[in-house]
């Protein structure tokens, strides 16, 4: 059987694929693109949760396509958002290589609003308990000028910037270094590991980033392939960038810069899915060292086949996810409200396909409430939805695999023009 591998520093894309019939549409578009190496096995420990799959589901569906499809180039398997050692051992276990450690628990969103006198009792804590010890952080940091890059001026940080740091990231970075202890124990010492904080509320700076990859690397934090920060503007699910472009550029170029002077690691740009209008950006300034995660677009796509083939059961479908938003959208940010998602026309035909699979009130109502679809929906007759869809999905799998094969050309190669 077909068996993820570590990719290295090779240039990647992450597939997510929550109902486990999507490899097939993946692998047809990245075929058509042999500068990215792929990523056909991916979830987080919060998508299992939510669809009730175990990683070794995800593990063989992906690898059964790849079998049936006679794929033998090298392909990898992400066990993303990961937040304990149990979440470690649990994907290790099913083959997983590549670890995705999430430490956004222990990241204070506070640090950017505290006063002086609350940064150093906080990093005075943080000492007392040992966060530091043996460590001459005040000479490291505060003596140096680091010349991430000829296009920008040196970094340095001073005081209050260096406390800000500590008190935002400090706690992070520990618990990154614990965590990269389990993966090395789980995986034999092949895993590769990607830390992310992108699922945080402020903005990562680039001087954070600096001091965060120069505690992941003084921690000994092994095999680090790729970082996420938090970038400005909104990466919203499923829908494009939102935000200022220029900004965003200008700040990538500096966190690219601090990936290549403190690793080579990639820069990882989580909730990749539908963010064309970046996507030429990030192409550009980030080349061969970029990491792309995408799961709820492929999950929308085959919800277009239903709505094509299945319309009685895709209005049924819309119908419950406007009951459950409600609930479904508390652990999300995203600008569709419940006053929009009511202004929605009911779901009758082709007409309202783009309301509800191209528009973002639409699109963001079905990404949020795909657990509760896939796992608690059910239709009129007491039939899960999860088991129509698939028996759709299975019955339409060439209609399935163009349009994904479609979408993904569309990601691919916008990445490629910059
Ligand atoms: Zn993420």
């Amino acid at each position: 059987m077909s068996a993820p591998v570590p990719l290295g520093l090779k240039k990647s894309f992450g597939f997510g694929d929550r109902l486990g019939l999507a490899t097939p549409g993946h692998l047809a578009a990245v075929r058509q693109f042999p500068d990215f190496a792929p990523i056909f096995a991916q979830q987080s420990i919060r998508e299992m949760t939510r669809t009730r799959r175990t990683p070794g589901e995800v593990m063989t569906a992906a690898q059964a396509a790849l079998d049936a499809a006679g794929f033998t180039g090298a392909w990898g398997a992400d066990g993303d958002h990961q937040k304990t050692a149990e979440d470690v051992v649990a994907v290790a276990g099913a083959g997983f290589c590549f670890f995705t450690i999430d430490p956004s628990a222990h990241v204070n969103n506070a640090a950017d609003s505290l006063d002086e006198a609350a940064l150093r009792a906080e990093v005075a804590r943080q000492e007392a308990e040992g966060l530091y010890a043996g460590f001459g952080w005040r000479d490291y940091y505060l003596d140096r000028v680091f010349s991430v890059s000829t296009r920008f001026a040196p970094l340095r940080f001073d005081e209050e910037s260096l406390l800000r740091a500590m008190v935002k990231y400090g706690r992070a970075t520990a618990h990154a270094e614990m965590m990269g202890q389990a993966i090395a124990k789980a995986s034999g010492g092949r895993g590769e590991i990607e830390v992310s904080v992108d699922e945080t509320d402020s903005p990562t700076s680039p001087l954070e980033h600096l001091f965060f990859a120069l505690e992941l690397q003084r921690r000994g934090v092994p095999n680090l392939v790729s970082l996420a920060p938090r970038f400005v503007g909104e990466f919203e699910k499923g829908v494009d960038y939102r935000g200022d472009l220029a900004e965003f550029e200008r700040l990538l170029h500096a966190h690219a810069a601090i990936a290549r002077f403190t690793g080579p690691y990639k820069i990882s740009i989580h909730s990749g899915s539908d963010k064309f209008s970046a996507y030429p950006v990030i192409g550009r300034v980030c080349g061969e060292r970029l990491h792309v995660k995408t799961a709820g677009t492929s999950y929308l796509e085959a919800l277009r086949v239903v709505a094509r083939v299945k319309p009685g059961l895709f209005s049924a479908i819309a119908g419950y996810c406007r009951g459950r938003f409600d609930t479904d959208r508390a652990s999300y940010h995203i600008s569709a409200t419940p006053a929009r998602v009511a202004a929605l026309p009911a779901f009758r035909g082709p007409s309202e396909e783009g309301v509800y699979l191209d528009e973002l009130v639409g699109r963001q109502l079905l990404h949020v409430t795909f657990g509760s679809v896939l796992t608690l929906g059910a239709d009129a007759q007491g039939r899960p939805f999860k088991e129509a869809i698939l028996e759709v999905l299975n019955a339409n799998a060439p209609l399935h695999a163009e349009l994904l094969e479609r979408h993904f050309v569309k990601h691919l190669s916008l990445l490629q023009a910059g």
